[in-house]
């Protein structure tokens, strides 16, 4: 067996079953790990309602067995309402917030069993790929606690791949889930887009946003996927369409190698992939090159329909209702100006001005119109694609982990568009709404590398399949970093 930390929620699910280890036992190991943990990947810790919780879920083995995700430990990020515990979405703007009810997501996995351990850190309301931008400060890469983790979800995906939980909830809106996943060597799913209630998920662009799990395999994604997956009568735009079933293995699956997707990828990575896709023919499966010819006008739509959307969005936050209000404001205008002056960060700013200008009289066409009809392209791309073939294989990121600093200043002297430019291989079935998801397939200069592979619209069960069939052939999944 390896190494207790890095335990799947599969060697947990054994282990509670067999009474080798209880939900409480699990509980207080997990939150010591974290306790002593130096990543930031934490905003809030529940340890009090984590073992109360896992109290009654021992009684509950002890009755009726385990089932389900009965006493495993995950966490959320903080991007999901929890009833009565602060969710902050990594912003002063919400750093006092208290939600009167928890996402959908939230209730289904306490449905579960799961015992929630805390709230992950995350780029501000979710703008950003390093986790530079919290107002909490950036979380460490277990790799290499130098570099950033990836982002947004950068909390999740570090705890996950230090051993801090074995599986943690996260968002996806332009690469969220699958870039900081890679990034630090773990498994994640972004399902279809209105797979996932987005109910009581703090929205940022809501055409796009969709929530998904990070684990150690992608078994257990699969498993927390079942938990997560479903309609919901609270979000209008939750698809009605069933569970991902379980379909059996395929063999002769055509995967398309798309030729645009090389343009600004090291060398190294593209070689991993390259020999990823060389498993794939191994099992039994064929390659395909295949030309998805918009590409190139992923990244600049993205950023044009994210932050136009995310401005009408954050026009919620103005003092009033909740979340960050100034003090002693002169008028109401004041209170406005200042509330959200001192509550944003700059990134966040950068956004909701580029958003707004976006949709403004006289650049709507310019701008928003020609960025949705880009999206429109990209879409079509993609769909005229999977005529011909079953799933789509890529990288997942242009480089490892970088450096903390090197993209981002707090001068704000650098380019912002070379940190956007970290999710051109992610962005485009984000605008399509694909599910997409990206695993361990090698190692660059003692850096995990990802692959993505993306599967046509509600698809999930034959991403997920493929994805556990390439980590029974290669054990790129089980490396872990040395903590
Ligand atoms: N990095 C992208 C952005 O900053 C994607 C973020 C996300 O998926 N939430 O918008």
């Amino acid at each position: 067996m390896t190494d207790a930390r890095f335990a799947t929620i599969a060697d947990i699910r054994t282990a509670l079953r067999s009474r080798t280890t209880s939900a409480v036992e699990l509980a207080r190991e997990h939150l010591d790990r974290i306790a002593r943990s130096e990543l930031n990947s934490f905003v809030t810790v529940c340890e009090d309602d984590a073992l109360a919780a896992a109290r009654e879920a021992d009684k509950q083995i002890a009755r009726e067995g385990q089932s389900g995700l009965l006493g495993v430990p995950i966490a959320h990020k903080d991007v999901f309402c929890t009833a009565g515990g602060r969710t902050t979405c990594a912003s002063r703007m919400l750093a006092e917030f208290v939600p009167p009810y928890d996402a959908t997501v939230v209730t289904k996995l306490r449905d579960s069993g799961a015992i929630m351990l805390g709230k992950t850190n995350m780029d501000e309301f979710a703008m950003g790929s390093s986790n530079e931008n919290s107002y909490f400060g950036p979380v460490s890469n277990p790799w290499d606690a130098t570099r950033v983790p990836g982002g947004s979800s950068g909390g999740s995906a570090a705890a996950v791949a230090a051993g801090l939980v074995p599986a943690a909830t996260a968002t996806d809106t332009g690469g969220s889930i699958r870039q900081p996943a890679a990034l630090c060597g773990i498994s994640g799913l972004k399902p279809t887009y209105g797979r996932v209630s987005r109910y009581g998920m703090v929205a940022f662009a809501s055409s796009l946003d969709q929530g998904g799990p990070m684990a150690r395999t992608a078994l257990d994604l699969r498993l927390l996927l079942r938990h997560m997956e479903g309609h919901d009568p609270l979000d209008s735009t939750s698809a009605d369409v069933g569970p991902t079933p379980r379909e059996a293995d395929r063999v002769g699956l055509r995967i398309g190698i798309p030729r645009e997707y090389g343009r600004d990828l090291d060398a190294r990575l593209g070689a991993t992939v390259d020999e990823a896709a060389a498993v794939f023919e191994g099992l039994g499966h064929e390659r395909v090159e295949i030309s998805l010819p918009h590409t190139a006008y992923a990244t600049a739509a993205y950023y044009v329909v994210a932050s136009a959307e995310a401005s009408t969005n954050l026009s919620r936050y103005d003092g009033v209702r909740y979340g960050h209000r100034t003090e002693s404001p002169a008028d109401l205008d004041d209170l406005y100006a200042r509330s959200r002056s001192e509550g944003f960060g700059a990134e966040v700013k950068r956004r909701i001005l580029t958003g707004t200008y976006a949709l403004s009289i006289g650049y709507y066409d310019a701008y928003y119109r020609k960025a949705q009809r880009l999206r429109r392209l990209v879409r079509r791309d993609f769909l005229d694609a999977f005529a011909a073939i079953d799933l789509i294989l890529t990288p997942s990121t242009p480089s490892t982990a970088f450096e903390k600093g090197a993209l981002v200043a707090p001068d704000e002297t650098k380019d912002p568009t070379v940190m956007y430019e970290q999710d051109v291989y992610t962005v485009p079935a984000s605008l399509a709404g694909l599910p997409a998801l990206s695993i361990p397939c090698g190692i660059v200069d003692c850096l995990p590398v990802g692959m993505q592979l993306i599967a046509p619209h509600f698809g999930e069960d034959r991403l997920l399949a493929l994805a556990e069939s390439f980590q029974r052939a290669t054990d790129w999944h089980r490396r872990t970093p040395a903590l």
